[in-house]
């Protein structure tokens, strides 16, 4: 089957800057605001359910199951995207409180008003997600779903092409005279945390020139893992698309993750505050808050910065007793 993508994200997104910020983080930084590519199931997700939904749809798809943490932005995205599509979900999601944290809140909430089903898993079972998910399938399908199986975070070849396109659509920015003209930036900064976006990235990156440099800021796991990770999914897409060329210098951080996946130390969420009392940007803690504190830290700062909002403000808002003392 020929590869097709729909149209769900409102594109492009702004290219965005603000002087407060970038005093405050110590070089330029334009801001890509892929948080604002939609309503509810905004964020970077989005970018890669066009092709992954595609294919669903072509495979007439009843069924979608995926996976994440507890409060996955991607598990909301996919589980309202679908519906809209006329596709049920089914979303494993993980966490290590029992009994499992209520469905009020946050991303847990949205999947819940949209009517997916939720069925939460420990750590220990999430090591085993793929087989979890491929037997669930096996099994419902025997019961007449036809069942499309999307891995964590959306992230395999095929919904990486979402941000090989995200690239072009900021070349076509740059050579219109946004994003401060057309000359390269130094690096595009992003947060990483199942490695599709960083695979797109890279690869779109070096064929649309639009930087030197990927920098990939983890949120859990570590270097090696990513490393491993995104060099799989280039592998994957490169398959799929055979002119693109190799991905661009693609550098992983893995030192300012915090104390855990979705767990922030004080500093970051005075990071937090502090950006958004600065220029009204508003940040998520588990992933973008993570990744733009990366920068701001980073001892040898690239001068011209693309940074990638990828959305997460459910994330935010299912936190905010984590900044009650901080205000
Ligand atoms: C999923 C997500 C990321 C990480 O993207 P990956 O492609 O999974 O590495 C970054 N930011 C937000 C807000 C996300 O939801």
């Amino acid at each position: 089957m020929p590869i097709t993508k729909l149209k769900l994200a409102n594109l492009p997104t702004p290219l965005w800057r603000n002087d407060a910020l970038d005093e405050y983080i110590g070089t330029q930084v334009w801001v890509k605001r892929d948080d604002m590519s939609a309503g509810a199931e905004a964020g970077n997700k989005i970018r890669k359910l066009e092709y992954l939904l595609a294919d669903a749809l072509q495979k007439k798809a009843t069924l979608l199951i995926t996976c994440g943490g507890f409060q996955s932005n991607h598990a909301r995205a996919t589980a309202i995207l679908g519906r809209g599509l006329g596709m049920r979900s089914l979303l494993f999601l993980r966490t290590t409180q029992r009994p499992p944290p209520t469905t009020d809140r946050g991303n847990a909430f949205l999947d819940s008003l949209v009517g997916a089903e939720i069925r939460t898993i420990t750590p220990q079972e999430y090591t085993n997600r793929t087989t979890l998910m491929s037997e669930t399938a096996a099994n419902m399908e025997r019961t007449g779903e036809r069942v499309y199986v999307i891995p964590e975070g959306g992230s395999n070849g095929l919904g990486s092409l979402g941000y090989i396109d995200a690239m072009k659509e900021i070349r076509e920015q740059l050579d219109s005279g946004e994003g401060g003209g057309p000359a390269r930036f130094d690096a595009v900064v992003h947060a990483c945390g199942s490695g599709g976006t960083a695979a797109g990235v890279s690869l779109g990156s070096s064929r649309w020139e639009v930087a030197d440099s990927t920098c990939a800021i983890a949120v859990c796991d570590d270097k090696v893992y990513f490393r491993q990770t995104v060099e799989r999914i280039i592998a994957q897409a490169r398959n799929l698309d055979d002119s693109l060329y190799g991905p661009n210098k693609l550098e992983i951080f893995d030192k300012w993750k915090g104390p855990a996946y979705g767990v922030s130390n004080r500093e970051q969420l005075h990071f937090i505050l502090d950006v958004a009392r600065l220029s009204g940007l508003i940040l998520d803690p588990v992933y973008t808050g993570k990744a733009l504190y990366g920068l701001a830290k980073m001892s040898k700062k690239p001068k011209r910065v693309l940074f990638i909002h990828t959305g997460g403000l459910p994330g935010l808002l299912s936190q905010t007793d984590e900044f009650g003392a901080l205000m």
